[in-house]
């Protein structure tokens, strides 16, 4: 008898179900809404020209090769991304109280944070918005962590629910998680505003929560970095003599690098007293963290590295880059205003202006299940259930056909 007779037959994943069901879809117009990556306007997979550039220098070094990177990855993308994040006149870095290694995207940044909340603080809970992505929860769980949600989304005015947002974090047991999306929310596209941040974040410094901010969309959400980081920088400026800040960032989506697995884990410690020898307590996370690497990765991918590294650290190509995601950020947000437009003038009932004021690579549109179900099953047009479009899959040729689409199941 085999041991795995009783296994439970799981259901499969939603998101990447999308796709295999879109891709046995035989009508000849089909729209793919539904996993969060970036298409041009002909709906292809873009590959940056900085990208471009960067895996040539890569190829023509005498040195090319394809050795192991050491555990905590490539310093040069390490010391290149943290400055991204951070910004170059980083008290935190000025003051050299940042730790960051290599990560398997933004995944394996936050998994590599459950294991090392596992490890050192495994009772804690873990708060995420409701909504949020939806692999949350389970990278969380899947390390035996209990989770708790706040509240977010006030679908009732398709605004910040603020109110329920500083109560949870008022009520939650002190020194509790708080995992909160940089920039460019998934999946709403609606961030709090630079004064509801400060809001979050007092209330957050007055609790002694724990902050981890996911950051997985910087630059692409506004084509701006700096902008994009205001979360992270306001946090870090105010939990600076209290917590250490944890920092997941990932590079899937601004350098394209979705399939190489490009990312890394920061974690940023408090300023501390003169008895603490911060180097020991450095070189001590590090350790650690090299050891969850060993044993799950063995080191990180190499490929990646380099080119967001090469991108990182080569003033040309950085300034291309910088240019790549002003081209993305602002097809999306054309699509948005296209989106809304068409539907204005189909006078589809109900108010859109939220897919214009939403950010980032995802609309919240607010259309139900059924809609949703609708839309594929009549119109070949794919997203999540939850009524979360990626505007990225929209184009010039097919916004319309997607306007009338939902146009259509709404009346
Ligand atoms: N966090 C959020 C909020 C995301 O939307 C994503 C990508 N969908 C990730 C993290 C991680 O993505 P990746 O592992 O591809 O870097």
């Amino acid at each position: 008898k085999s041991l795995f007779n009783n296994l439970q037959l799981l259901p499969p994943d939603a998101l990447f179900n999308i796709k295999q069901r879109l891709s046995t879809d035989s009508r000849p117009v089909k729209v793919d809404l539904g996993i969060g990556a970036y298409r041009d306007d002909n709906g292809k997979p873009w590959v940056l020209p900085s990208v471009r550039e960067a895996e040539k220098l890569i190829q023509q070094d005498p040195d090319y090769n394809h050795e192991y990177l050491g555990i905590a990855g490539l310093t040069s993308l390490t010391q290149g991304a943290v400055k991204v994040l951070l910004g170059q006149d980083s008290p935190a870095l000025k003051e050299d109280r940042v730790v960051s290694v290599q990560s398997l995207s933004g995944t394996g940044a936050l998994h590599m944070a459950a294991s090392f909340f596992t490890k050192f603080c495994k009772d804690k809970l873990v708060y995420l918005s409701d909504p949020t992505w939806a692999n949350h929860n389970a990278i969380f769980e899947t390390m035996g962590l209990k989770t708790a949600s706040y509240p977010y989304w006030n679908a009732a005015s398709k605004s910040l629910d603020l109110e329920g947002y500083l109560n949870a974090i008022k009520t939650a047991p002190q020194g509790s998680i708080f995992v909160l999306h940089a920039c460019a929310h998934n999946p709403t596209g609606l961030d709090p505003n630079e004064e509801q941040w400060a809001k979050i974040l007092k209330a957050i410094v007055e609790q002694d929560h724990i902050v981890l901010f996911d950051s997985a969309y910087q630059g692409f959400a506004s084509g701006d970095l700096n902008k994009d980081a205001f979360a992270v920088r306001l946090g870090l400026e105010m939990l600076a003599d209290s917590a250490p800040v944890i920092i997941c960032q990932s590079f899937a989506k601004n350098v394209g690098m979705y399939g190489e697995r490009a990312g890394c884990f920061h974690l940023v410690l408090p300023r501390q007293d003169a008895s603490v020898d911060t180097e020991h307590v450095k070189a001590s996370v590090k350790s650690q963290l090299a050891k969850i690497t060993r044993s799950e990765l063995s080191n990180p991918p190499a490929y990646g590295a380099k080119i967001v590294a090469t991108v990182l650290n080569n003033p040309e190509l950085t300034k291309q880059w910088h240019a790549d995601m002003v081209t993305m950020s602002s097809r999306i947000i054309k699509m948005r205003h296209q989106l809304r437009d068409s539907l204005v003038s189909l006078k589809t009932p109900g108010n859109w202006d939220h897919i214009v004021g939403q950010t980032g690579m995802f609309s919240y549109t607010g259309l139900s299940a059924e809609m949703v179900q609708r839309l594929e099953k009549e119109h070949a047009v794919y997203l999540v259930s939850s009524g979360r479009a990626s505007i990225a899959g929209l184009n010039s040729g097919n916004v319309e056909y997607v306007a009338k689409a939902i146009n259509e199941v709404v009346n």
